[in-house]
């Protein structure tokens, strides 16, 4: 028997193989297409279609598990064979016309009608995705709908290949030892090794994240970081690998799928569906938010021309910040580790969200799974004693293991369910890269692994805490922009005395982080936070004017770079051409296009909710119990924007991140 034919609540890790992955898959694939035929002649076809896909849906979250965690080249090659046919099918759904004539005829009934709650916003959810995805269009229309996706995936799949190779394209070379001058021993350990491994004397740089950051951030050489700036910031920019033309066309290309199906522009569209609902409203918001936020990037800016004598390129600016970082404060983020040991936050964390959230976590022994490290626990509600779930944690890095930190459902239940029949528990899993145990220590972790933990028990409990009887309206399946609040809202608790108390202790003596340590640590958080800030908005400014006011034919990479002047800390030069690189926006039809405002939207959401809990106690079992019936065990049952305002009693507040951040 293929044990990825059936769902099992305790997953058969440790006897899945690779082989049994595409004959399980076709299998499944045949049946969901034997249930999507019965659907469209039931008479709940909309109830038919939320369940018809569950099978099939754990079979493929097993295999892309597996595929993440514990890969081989068998593993790797069946599940790059079947994931193509499952996601035809998914996208075949909104186009087949019995079905959605099934869809429409059942939504014009009494019954379909007279639908509530969930099931009422799943059917209204179910036909505008339908009809944003070309349901309603005549051939024709549909026809050059799937030309347009097809040439999207094209272009969008070229422009990430040219920034990726004209990336690997550079490489700087440097042989003299005093040019080094002001690098950390392990930036020129790297940059020799760089060298070795491609038979070259001296040190070789690249523009590869930790490479670039370590000169722009460290090389005394101004005339250097420069030249290296300079390269970063014409990537793609010209031939061989030119994205200036694919970016006009991808542009162009979803300005017209947006206006086929009837919007505006493209971040009209992409923004039907999310928190934000228009291109308008996430506008507004940036606008908002810079207004208040450029005071104090002016101030941070003069402070740091006036620290550094002198007039500041852009080459310049995070060289000199990091030497007014390193006069004003006099913190080494490595001193916090002794008191980060990974048990005592895992345990500490438990006992703080049990607490809060009225539940209790408890380890589950003897449960197979893919890797003798990885551990399980079982979620329970505390007053009523209720299996909320289980989920793995697995949190060390592997070579057959994916980087990164994650977390995952295996399975949506419905573990409140009426009919105490009906009951089942939901099956998750979180994954991170932490820093393992070393020299017969426990795994010390630093301060932002700890917050990266509770970043990803964040997302685990909105979906071990979920009572959405809809299971494709279930836990985490919300719109984007309201994805991070119950992860980030969690990293919080990683910056109160008070919570830091119960999980930051010293791995040898027990003893409490330091007042002096802790006070630091906050101090560093708003360093420059103005410029941090002005960063991402000016990127989310330069996204959504890209997709809502270019005009079409203008040099699309001076439009971006008038755009994003606005928003630099230093003049930017006339050349400047970060938008050929920009990878978030440009390496998928969709990817972060047009949501780039997402990242400042999230972190607006958590800092204001979080002030209810810093004003009625941090560990708050009233707030604790609204946040959790009222935000993480609705799912996407109703509008973010609705469950939102009946946690905090009104809209969201920019004012809490500003204060949060040192702005205010
Ligand atoms: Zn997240």
């Amino acid at each position: 028997m293929n044990p990825l034919l059936e769902i099992s609540f305790r997953v058969p890790f440790d006897q899945i193989q690779a082989s049994q992955v595409e004959p399980a898959i076709d299998q499944l694939l045949a049946d969901t297409k034997l249930r999507l035929a019965e659907a469209i002649v039931s008479p709940r076809p909309l109830h038919a279609l939320d369940t018809m896909t569950e099978r099939l849906e754990y079979a493929m979250n097993v295999v892309r598990h597996l595929e993440s965690v514990v890969t081989t080249p068998e593993l790797r090659a069946a599940f790059n064979a079947v994931q193509p046919k499952v996601s035809a099918f998914y996208s075949s759904l909104p186009l087949n016309p019995e079905l959605w004539n099934a869809i429409k005829r059942y939504a014009a009934t009494a019954e379909g009608q007279a639908l509530t709650g969930a099931m009422k916003r799943y059917q209204t959810k179910t036909i505008d995705s339908f009809k944003r995805h070309g349901a309603d269009l005549p051939p024709a229309g549909k026809a050059r709908l799937q030309e347009i996706d097809v040439a999207l995936t094209e272009a969008t799949t070229k422009f990430s290949e040219n920034v990726l190779d004209s990336t690997n394209a550079y490489e700087l070379l440097l042989t003299d030892e005093k040019q080094l001058a002001g690098l950390p021993p392990t930036a020129v350990a790297a940059a020799r090794a760089s060298a070795e491994s491609k038979a070259k004397p001296g040190w070789r740089f690249t523009l590869h994240g930790p490479s670039y950051v370590a000169l722009m951030t460290y090389l005394d050489d101004a005339p250097i970081r420069e030249q290296v700036w300079r390269a970063y910031n014409a990537r793609a920019a010209e031939a061989p690998y030119d994205n200036r033309g694919l970016l006009k066309k991808i542009l162009e290309l979803r300005r017209e799928k947006a206006q086929l199906l009837g919007f505006r522009d493209f971040a009209d569209l992409v923004l039907d569906d999310r928190m934000a609902h228009t291109g308008d409203t996430a506008q507004n918001f940036l606008d908002d938010l810079r207004v208040r936020t450029e005071p104090r990037f002016k101030e941070e800016n003069a402070a740091l021309e006036s620290f550094a004598g002198q007039t500041l390129q852009p080459w310049d600016v995070g060289y000199w910040a990091e030497k007014q970082r390193a006069a004003l404060y006099d913190f080494d983020e490595e001193a916090l580790r002794p008191y980060f040991p990974l048990q005592n936050v895992v345990t500490g964390m438990f006992e703080i969200f049990g607490r809060v959230f009225g539940i209790r976590v408890e380890p589950e022994a003897g449960v197979p799974a893919w890797d003798a490290e990885v551990r399980c626990y079982a979620v329970r509600d505390a007053a009523t004693n209720a299996n909320l779930g289980s989920f793995y944690a697995d949190w060390f890095p592997r070579e057959n293991k994916r980087g990164g930190a994650w977390m995952d459902s295996l399975i949506t239940g419905n573990p409140t369910a009426e009919n105490p029949s009906d009951r089942r528990p939901h099956l998750g899993l979180i994954c991170g890269n932490l820093t393992p145990p070393v020299d017969g220590k426990p795994a010390l972790l630093t301060h932002r692994e700890a917050e990266t933990i509770f970043h990803e028990f964040g997302h685990l409990l909105h979906h071990l805490l979920s009572r959405v009887e809809v299971r494709s309206l279930a836990g985490t399946s919300v719109p984007w922009d309201f994805v991070e609040l119950p992860s980030q809202i969690m990293e919080n608790w990683c910056w109160e005395r008070e919570s830091l108390n119960l999980f930051a202790r010293h791995w040898q003596t027990g003893a409490r982080l330091p007042e002096d340590l802790f006070q630091k640590m906050k101090r560093a958080k708003t360093f420059r936070a103005a410029n941090a800030q002005m960063r991402q908005i000016g990127f989310g400014v330069v996204d959504l004017a890209l997709h809502r006011s270019w005009d079409g034919h203008s040099d699309v990479v001076k439009f971006a770079r008038g755009v994003l002047v606005n928003f630099a800390p230093a003049p930017l030069p006339e050349d400047y051409a970060m938008i050929t690189g920009f990878t978030h926006l440009f390496s998928s039809p969709v990817g972060y296009g047009a949501g780039y405002y997402s990242y400042k939207w999230a972190e607006v959401l958590d800092a204001d909710a979080f002030t209810r809990f810093r004003k009625e106690g941090v560990f708050s079992a009233a707030v604790g119990r609204d946040f959790r019936d009222k935000i993480l065990a609705r799912g996407d049952s109703e509008d973010p924007a609705v469950l939102y305002r009946s946690f905090m009693g009104r809209d969201p507040d920019p004012n809490a991140l500003l204060e949060r951040t040192g702005l205010l």
